[in-house]
C-alpha cells in the first residue's frame, strides 16, 4: 500500500488540498494518507522559528510521495528558510519537472535544476549599501539534471531538448552547466538538442511557444520561465510541478498561498489536482492518473464549472466535485 504524506500549508492550501485528498481517496482507496504540518500557520501556532521541523522532514522522508500545498515564507533577513526549499534540499529533490500543456497554446515540459544556483542562499551584506549573493553550479548537479531530462524525454517520446543558459555573460557558472549538458546530450543522439540564451527563450516563448518541447535549465532561470509559461496558459492556478530525487518525490501546484483570495473558497484547485495526477503516475497508478488529468483539462478548457480566475463563478469545492464526477465517467 502506497503511503502519501500531505501538507495543507497556508492560505488557499487549506481549501485546495482537502478537496484534492477527497478526490484521491475516491480514486485510489488503497493509498494511505498521512497529514504533515508545515508552513507559516504552523510556525505561528507553535511559536517556533522554523516553517518545517525535523520530525516533519523525517515523516515526509518515510512516505512514498508527498503532496504539498502552498506555503508562505516571510521575506527579509533572519526569516526562516521556506518549506519548499528545505524539502528540496533535505530530500535531495534535484529535478523540478513542470509540464505546461494546454490545447492549441503550449506543450512544453520544463526541467529545472532544483538544489543549486542562487537558491543556495549564500548571501552577505558586506556593508550597509552592498549585498553579495553567490551562484553555485556543479558538474555533478548539472550532470544529474541533464541525465534526468534526456531520460525523461526519451521515455515520453519527446523530440527535442533545449538547453537554456546565459554562458556569454556567466562564463563560469552557465559555462559549466552548458558544457555538462552538451556532454550528456552527446550520449542521446536520438533526441535533438539545441541551446538558447534565457532572454531569447523568454521572447520566443511568447512569440512561438510551439518551437519548444523540453526545456532544460538552471534553478533561477527555470523559476522565472515557469511563471512565463503559466502566463501563456492563462492562469497560474492550472500548473502542476513534480520535485523528483533518486529516493523521494514531492508534488505541488506552482502557485503560492494566494493571501489575497484565501478564505473565500474561490481558489482554482486544478494545479494541485494535476500535481496529484503526476503523483499517481509516479506511484504507478497510471490509469487513474490519465483519467484525472483528462477530466481536469476537460473541465478547464470547456469552462463548465470553473472558479473566477477562469471566468466562472464556481467555488473551489464545486469545481473539484465536477472534476471528480468527470473522472469517474471517463
Ligand atoms: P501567489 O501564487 O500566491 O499569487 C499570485 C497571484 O495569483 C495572486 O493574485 C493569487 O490570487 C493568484 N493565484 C495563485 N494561485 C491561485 C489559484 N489556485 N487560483 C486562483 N488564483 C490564484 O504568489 P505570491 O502572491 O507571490 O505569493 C504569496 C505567498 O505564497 C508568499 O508567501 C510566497 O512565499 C508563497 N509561495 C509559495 C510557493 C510554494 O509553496 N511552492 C510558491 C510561490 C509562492
Amino acid at each position: 500500500m502506497a503511503k502519501v504524506g500531505y501538507i495543507e500549508g497556508d492560505g488557499i492550501g487549506h481549501e485546495i488540498v482537502p478537496v484534492t485528498i477527497e478526490i484521491l481517496r475516491e480514486l485510489v482507496p488503497q493509498i494511505e494518507f498521512i497529514p504533515i504540518e508545515a508552513g507559516l500557520d504552523y510556525m505561528k501556532k507553535t511559536g517556533k522559528n522554523v516553517l518545517i521541523d525535523d520530525e516533519a522532514i523525517e515523516l515526509a522522508s518515510s512516505c512514498d510521495a508527498l503532496l504539498k500545498g502552498p506555503t508562505a515564507t516571510p521575506p527579509g533577513p533572519g526569516s526562516p528558510k521556506s518549506v519548499v526549499v528545505t524539502l528540496r534540499q533535505e530530500l535531495d529533490l534535484y529535478a523540478n519537472v513542470r509540464p505546461f500543456q494546454y490545447p492549441e497554446k503550449i506543450d512544453v515540459i520544463l526541467v529545472r535544476e532544483n538544489t543549486e544556483d542562487l537558491y543556495k542562499g549564500i548571501e552577505y551584506r558586506v556593508s550597509l549599501d552592498v549585498a553579495i549573493g553567490m551562484r553555485v553550479i556543479t558538474r555533478e548537479g548539472s550532470r544529474r539534471i541533464a541525465e534526468y531530462a534526456y531520460r525523461m524525454a526519451s521515455q515520453m517520446r519527446r523530440r527535442k531538448v533545449t538547453i537554456v543558459h546565459k554562458a556569454t555573460v556567466m562564463k563560469e557558472t552557465c559555462g559549466l552547466f552548458r558544457e555538462t549538458c552538451l556532454e550528456v546530450a552527446s550520449r542521446h543522439p536520438s533526441i535533438e538538442t539545441d541551446e538558447m540564451h534565457v532572454d531569447t527563450v523568454a521572447m520566443n516563448l511568447i512569440l512561438d511557444p510551439k518551437r519548444f518541447d523540453v526545456i532544460l535549465t538552471t534553478n533561477m532561470f527555470g523559476d522565472i520561465l515557469s511563471d512565463l509559461c503559466a502566463g501563456i496558459i492563462g492562469s497560474i492556478g492550472l500548473c502542476p510541478s513534480a520535485n523528483i530525487g533518486d529516493r523521494h518525490a514531492m508534488f505541488e501546484a506552482i502557485h503560492g498561498s494566494a493571501p489575497d483570495i484565501a478564505g473565500e473558497g474561490i481558489a482554482n484547485p486544478a494545479g494541485i489536482i494535476l500535481a496529484a495526477a503526476l503523483m499517481l503516475d509516479h506511484l504507478g497508478y497510471t490509469i487513474q492518473a490519465r483519467k484525472l488529468r483528462e477530466a481536469t483539462l476537460n473541465v478547464v478548457t470547456k469552462k463548465t464549472v470553473v472558479t473566477p480566475d477562469l471566468g466562472g463563478n464556481a467555488t473551489t469545492r464545486q469545481m473539484a466535485e465536477e472534476i471528480l464526477r468527470k473522472t469517474l465517467q471517463e
